[in-house]
């Protein structure tokens, strides 16, 4: 099983992602925990984890990303030359590429709420986790692929999955083939460029765009969009206002039409 799928990811990816390792478990607590604490290996300094079952998926600030049966989840470490304060946009970017990759395979209207929460019609329907270490990044990745009648009950309806939003039913390894092939060549450019050349792309798919947000416990007003290092710009009574990536979660104060 674990076997065959792995042969079945390798074997659609393409362009830049071909030959991109890509290790599968049966199941594991975190994806992002086992690369993170793996370190970097000189030999595959990129590599992708998929673990067919996560079982303690972690979100921001200690929330937990839940996952059954219909669930992909995975993780991508990437060796950056960048430091720190240059991957602070990197979020964003990987959520431009899970949009894309997500829109080859026929799932339409995705929008990402800052930082980098996939939604679709105000529902998330994927989660993405950056931690970086030491100058390179581990990327981690919850889609939901199909939530089962227990999952999307439990998760309420804030949550909602892409087999609903237009893409057929198709085999978990051809999503993440998909996903990786738009995540490699996206990881490749933002080392060069930076979060700048995917500033247009991530505007395109913003969620709550013109309208009254707030961000954090303090700022409210009306979402800008965001600059070219990924900052939240929010129009307030006191002027334009800047978040950066961190801790802030931001919120609509209007139900979107
Ligand atoms: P923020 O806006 O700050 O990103 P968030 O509530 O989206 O806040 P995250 O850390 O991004 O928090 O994601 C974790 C949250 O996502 C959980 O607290 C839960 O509300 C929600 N969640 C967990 N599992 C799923 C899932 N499979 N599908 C959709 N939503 C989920």
């Amino acid at each position: 099983m674990i076997r065959t799928e792995q042969a079945a990811v390798c074997a659609q990816l393409a362009g830049p992602a071909t030959g991109l390792a890509v290790h599968v478990v049966a199941r594991t607590a975190s994806t992002n925990s086992d690369l993170l604490a793996a370190g970097s290996h000189a030999e595959t300094p990129r590599c992708a984890l998929w673990a067919l079952e996560q079982q303690a998926g972690r979100g921001r600030n200690g929330r937990s990303w839940l996952s059954a049966e219909g669930s992909l989840c995975f993780s991508l470490r990437w060796p950056f030359t960048r430091s720190g304060g240059a991957l602070l946009g990197l979020p964003l970017a990987v959520a431009v590429a899970c949009c894309q990759g997500l829109e080859d395979l026929g799932v339409t209207g995705l929008t990402i709420k800052w930082p980098n929460d996939l939604l679709r019609r105000e529902r998330k329907v994927g989660g993405i986790l950056v931690e970086v270490a030491g100058t390179g990044a581990v990327i981690g990745i919850g889609l939901n692929v199909v939530l089962d009648a227990a999952t999307a009950t439990a998760l309420g309806p804030a949550a909602a999955d892409v087999q609903t939003a237009g893409m057929p039913a198709l085999p978990r390894a051809l999503v993440l083939a998909t996903l990786l092939n738009r995540l490699v060549p996206a990881m490749e450019r933002f080392e060069v460029e930076g979060f700048g050349a995917f500033r247009e792309a991530w505007t395109t798919r913003a969620a709550w765009l013109g309208r009254t947000v707030r961000l954090g416990d303090a700022v409210e007003g009306t979402l800008l969009g965001v600059d070219a290092s990924g900052a939240l710009r929010v129009l307030t009574a006191q002027g334009e206002q800047r978040g950066m990536v961190g801790d802030l979660s931001l919120r609509t104060l209007e139900r979107p039409a």
